[in-house]
């Protein structure tokens, strides 16, 4: 798995809806890379901060598209 495999499936992380095997390697990718683990720890504190985690609505489009684009930059620098 790649990091930006593990940006397509962050969504599916975050909302235990991924299936064992891609869940697993997942997991794996973020234990060996500190970028997507930090990815990973923002994303799930911010939506704890909003008090949003189980409103599946607040993950519009949207908030999507702007986490792909916040770590594809960071992949970058
Ligand atoms: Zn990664």
């Amino acid at each position: 798995m790649l990091c930006k495999d593990v940006v397509e499936n962050i969504m599916g992380y975050i909302d235990a809806e991924l299936d064992y095997e891609t869940l697993n390697e997942l997991e794996k990718h973020i234990d060996m890379c500190p970028e997507c683990m930090a990815f990973v720890m923002t994303y799930r504190r911010m939506l704890e901060l909003t008090g949003k985690l189980k409103e599946r609505t607040f993950v519009t489009p949207e908030v999507r598209n702007r986490l792909k684009e916040l770590l594809r930059s960071k992949l970058k620098s």
